[in-house]
């Protein structure tokens, strides 16, 4: 028993430093809360928390690059089509039903119901419009500059304007009454006075292109995707530039291999970090409370029973023995809450545990880490619907599959990054007439619930890989093409 116990330990002795890191983290958060740190010890406290998501962030521009292009330029360009038609629709769909089990728990569980008036408290003023969303979509997937990308991505800035009464009165002479009037006063002295009811100025929304810090995933990942594809139909002229970014890849993964021994350190303070900062867990209320349980509900229930079930159904192998091997990426999502930043560790999981075909990964990782968050979709879902409740609001049928599309729409759009969700809500909302203020009413559980929704993200990702490599494994039998003939890989 000792040496099966010694041979467990040594097999997943990765994995249980990181599940032993997440209880520890928690205990040691819970603890520290009770000793009322100063800011400025908190934030020594995170350190080596940060530093982790400095070592993964570094890691995903040479990652996805890489594993696109070399990963697309070795195939032939029938297998790149279909590999790419399918996961694509794979991940739609997929997405599709998320948001449909989203909208169901929802409305078993009905956690909005009767208004409260203290939640309904409006703070702050609508960001964006879904118009404006939607563009910022599309800027992002063809930046102007390829180097800006790597650090910045597009998003509309949008600033009040107010309009002086005098503006206001010369667009519109009609609207502005005055009234004259008489007062009396002691009996004795009249005098007149004038009521001048002109409207208050009105604020108006100007909305215009700008960016904001942090990586466009989604236009790297177009660029690099096309280029690969380019490049496979060179043929040997685009042997070198494949060359190279198969060694480029293959060096990336040989670092996380070293990196990933530091990560159940970081972790501990990732999470306990996190738990020192968050407000008073007592001032959640009990809406929010159903809110977050709903959400959860419907996680589990897309991420344990619906994907495995559809894993089982199409390979005919068994799901919890695919989950298991990628385990260590579904912590380090719920440790990070950036399905991007996860990304090294699932390409190891899948090649090493699962034993997936290296050119699927390449592709099927990257492409899912952008556009396929089934977690995100849910909980968008989940969340409009949920200020609708407390809103008192009636959601007719158009408007709840107006929902469905959006949150979609909108999971697609949202980057891989802790909270991106939060941003992109407000195509949701705007898009049945919600007020996109009440995004604050959710954002005191919002840390909690993003980890949970991208561990779902993360599973997603890697179970749509095991059903790529088994459905186009005929494709894939054998190394054929460039990758074969390159002596990084040999
Ligand atoms: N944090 C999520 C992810 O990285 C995105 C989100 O839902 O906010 O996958």
């Amino acid at each position: 028993i000792l040496a099966r116990g010694k041979d467990v330990c040594k097999r997943n002795g990765l994995l249980i430093l990181s599940v032993l890191s997440v209880t520890v983290g928690c205990l040691l958060g819970f603890f520290l809360r009770t000793r009322r740190l100063s800011p400025q010890e908190i934030s020594y406290f995170q350190f080596p928390g940060e530093l982790l998501m400095r070592m993964l962030k570094m890691l995903i521009l040479p990652l996805v690059v890489s594993s696109l292009m070399s990963g697309l330029a070795s195939l032939d360009p029938k297998t790149s089509s279909r590999l790419g038609v399918l996961t694509v629709a794979y991940y739609l769909w997929t997405t599709f039903v998320a948001v449909i089990v989203g909208i169901i728990m929802v409305s078993i569980i009905h956690p909005g119901g009767a208004a409260q008036k203290e939640m309904t408290e409006q703070s702050g003023k609508a960001i964006m419009s879904s118009a404006d969303a939607l563009l910022d979509l599309i800027r992002n997937m063809f930046p102007a500059n390829l180097v800006e990308a790597t650090f910045k991505q597009y998003r509309t800035k949008t600033t009040p304007v107010v309009k002086s009464p005098k503006m206001a009165s010369e667009e519109a002479p009609s609207r502005q009454i005055l009234i004259y009037g008489i007062q009396e006063e002691n009996g004795s002295h009249v005098q007149n006075f004038a009521l001048d009811l002109t409207p208050p100025p009105e604020v108006v929304y100007k909305s215009e292109p700008d960016t904001i810090d942090g990586m466009n995933v989604l236009g790297i990942v177009i660029f690099s995707a096309t280029m690969g594809i380019m490049l496979g139909r060179m043929g040997e002229n685009g042997t070198p530039l494949v060359s190279f970014c198969q060694c480029l890849n293959e060096s990336v993964m040989k670092i996380v291999a070293v990196a990933v021994w530091y990560f159940p350190f970081g972790i501990v303070f990732l999470i306990a970090g996190k738990i020192l900062e968050m407000d008073d867990p007592t001032a959640v209320r009990k809406k929010l409370g159903f809110y977050a349980i709903t959400v959860v509900c419907g996680l589990v229930v897309h991420g344990l029973f619906i994907l495995p079930l559809l894993y089982f159904f199409i390979t005919r192998k068994n799901p919890i023995v695919f989950i298991r091997g990628v385990l260590q990426a579904l912590l380090i999502a719920l440790a990070t809450s950036s399905s991007s930043a996860t990304l090294p560790i699932t390409f190891k999981c899948l090649l090493e545990n699962n034993h997936i075909d290296r050119r699927i990964a390449r592709f099927v990782l990257p492409v899912g880490a952008t556009i396929n968050m089934d977690g995100t979709a849910l909980y968008e879902a989940v969340a409009a619907i949920f200020i609708a409740q407390v809103n008192n609001y009636e959601l007719d049928f158009g408007q709840i599959i107006t929902i469905s599309i959006t949150a979609t729409a909108a999971s697609i759009g949202a980057a891989g990054i802790p909270q991106a969700g939060l941003v992109t809500m407000v195509i949701v909302l705007t898009s049945v007439g919600l007020p996109t203020d009440d995004i604050t009413l959710i954002i005191a559980v919002d840390w909690a619930l993003d980890r949970f929704r991208t561990m779902i993200n993360v599973l997603g990702d890697a179970l749509a890989a095991g059903i790529m490599a088994h459905i186009c494994r005929k494709d894939f039998t054998q190394d054929t093409g460039t990758e074969k003939l390159l002596p990084c890989e040999t």
